[in-house]
């Protein structure tokens, strides 16, 4: 490949726009997170998110589903602190189901979650900055003082104390010479329908029970579908039921999806499918006849705008392609409408840094006694992504260190979202599901917080003082003996034998 051509950027001058104690850059549900913590631990906290709104993939998608990954098998909590508080936030403005702690994904109204995050921040004092992309990290030696931010407005300058990076991609800790590594990672682009008759679909789907995609994405038959359509108001089709639905595998066959199935436009070959559409999945709790839909995969290797704007524009079209497809085969989709197109492709992975400690999905899944860390920040389930079903199939929990937020090579920044983190590269599930993301929010913001108020970078701060901290944001760090060990029993305002409703159902 010929190197590109170089340009000099001339240097100018760049007002400062604000001094603060916390710069968080991303406002989706890490950055959120971290903004929140921050604020509350009583730093003065700016959250920057290039995008008019907050949320990031939980809201620019439309994938409104938070996957429980907050209860272990035998229905106790064991993830509280914001990541909770944001679906009881949900609960209370009626977008959320009350009982979703039985639930192995919570749906929610992700209109109103953009909502809830803003009265959320504002309540905690965060100044919000929207249509200001964090560009380039403002350096002293391998210290990040600050941002420079790029909007409508021209480029402004940002200065803190400390940093926290919830990009989602590790924009900043890239730009600012931290080590990263890209991985392999899906994306997804979803649309929504309107007009559709559930009702009618599902008894077309009764008429070949046989042929309905069983244990799929923790849906085990459509004995599983109909109840929690039915009780829980959660309709759930689960992702990668294509290769397992008789009907859709004789559609296929029969031509009735045509070619545009393959890549046409020169892009690269879908990831591991035949047929993308095999990989959608149907979602909605809503009775009002619409259905969010996920579409198939693309899968990068490094992130590249080139690249994502091919996939991206491919995809908008492939989703028209795809309901005009339903509209005209689905018995039940004939009146269906696509009503709205997700505002971005959402990224499952891109970055993630090398930290000062790693988890990797082997110590993870041990859990319980045998992976314990001295820095724990979190407590979820183990063994959550049981090929099974998508809740936890054991009680055991894991300890999720500090240490693979914190960059090796860099100071005064963290990376709070869990796409980001220093694991193996798994993409684990919980790391980067959203509860995942906002708890290592939550950890980093209340860290960049109590470390600027002390003339700390970020990763000079005492862990025990960070734990103390998290455990009066009410975050669970461990049973009462696990607690003692770490010498920060008396802390917190939760008993272990909060909410016990029962098992997840499946
Ligand atoms: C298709 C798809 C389906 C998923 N399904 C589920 C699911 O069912 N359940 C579940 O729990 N999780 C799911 N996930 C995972 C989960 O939604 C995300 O990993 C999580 O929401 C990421 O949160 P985040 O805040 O870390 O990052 P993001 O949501 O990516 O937020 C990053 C934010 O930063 C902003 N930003 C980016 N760069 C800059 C910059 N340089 N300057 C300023 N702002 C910037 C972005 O606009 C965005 O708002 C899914 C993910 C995808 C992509």
């Amino acid at each position: 490949m010929t190197p590109p051509r170089l340009l000099h950027e001339p240097a100018g001058e760049v007002p400062v726009f604000a001094e603060v104690d916390v710069l968080v850059a991303g406002g989706g549900l890490a950055g959120c997170a971290a903004a929140l913590a921050a604020a509350r631990a009583g730093a003065t906290t700016l959250l920057t998110e290039r995008e008019g709104f907050l949320g990031g993939v939980s809201t620019a998608t439309m994938m409104a589903s938070i996957g429980n990954h907050y209860v272990v098998a035998d229905g106790s909590q064991t993830i509280y602190g914001i990541a909770a508080e944001v679906v009881e936030r949900l609960v209370t403005a009626g977008a959320a189901p009350e009982g979703w702690r039985r639930l192995k994904a919570i749906p929610m109204d992700s209109e109103r979650l953009k909502v809830a995050l803003i009265e959320m921040l504002e309540e905690a004092g965060v100044r919000i900055l929207t249509h200001a992309l964090a560009c380039r990290p403002f350096m002293e030696g391998r210290s990040v003082k600050g941002c420079f931010l790029e909007g409508k407005s021209g480029r402004i300058a940002v200065l803190a104390k400390n940093t926290v990076d919830c990009t989602g991609e590790a924009d900043l800790a890239w730009r600012a010479g931290v080590e990263v590594r890209e991985h392999r990672a899906s994306s997804s682009l979803l649309f929504k329908l309107a007009g559709v008759d559930l009702e009618r679909f599902l008894r077309f789907l009764a008429e070949d029970e046989a042929g309905f995609p069983q244990n799929v994405d923790g849906v085990a038959n459509l004995h599983s579908l109909v109840r929690s359509w039915r009780e829980e108001r959660v309709f759930f089709f689960g992702h990668h039921s294509g290769p397992k639905w008789r009907w859709l595998r004789e559609q296929i066959a029969g031509g009735a999806y045509g070619e545009l199935r393959r890549d046409q436009y020169g892009n690269r070959p879908w990831w591991g499918l035949a047929e993308n559409i095999d990989a959608f999945g149907m979602y909605t709790s809503r009775q009002d006849g619409t259905l969010v839909i996920n579409t198939g995969y693309y899968c990068f290797d490094r992130i590249d705008v080139g690249e994502l704007s091919r996939f991206e524009t491919h995809a908008q079209r492939l989703c028209y392609y795809a309901a005009d497809f339903m509209k005209r085969q689905i018995p039940g989709f004939e009146k269906s409408r696509l009503e709205h197109l997700g505002a971005a492709l959402g990224l499952r992975g891109g970055r993630h840094i090398v930290g000062r400690s790693k988890l990797t999905i082997p110590a993870y899944r041990e859990g319980g006694t045998k992976w314990k860390c001295d820095d724990v920040i979190a407590t979820p389930p183990v063994n959550i992504h049981d090929r099974s079903g998508f809740g936890p199939a054991t009680n055991r929990t894991a300890e999720i260190p500090f240490g693979v937020c914190v960059p090796v090579n860099a100071s005064r920044l963290l990376v709070g979202s869990g796409k980001s983190v220093n694991t193996d590269g798994g993409n684990y599930r919980l790391f980067r599901g959203m509860s995942g993301c906002m708890v290592f929010g939550q950890a980093t913001g209340a860290a960049a917080a109590l470390a600027a108020q002390r003339g700390l970078p970020s990763e000079e701060l005492p862990v025990r003082d960070l734990q103390r901290e998290l455990l009066r944001q009410g975050v669970r760090l461990g049973d009462p003996s696990r607690l003692r060990e770490l010498g920060l029993d008396g802390i917190g305002n939760f008993s272990d034998d909060a909410a016990r409703p029962g098992r997840i159902e499946r």
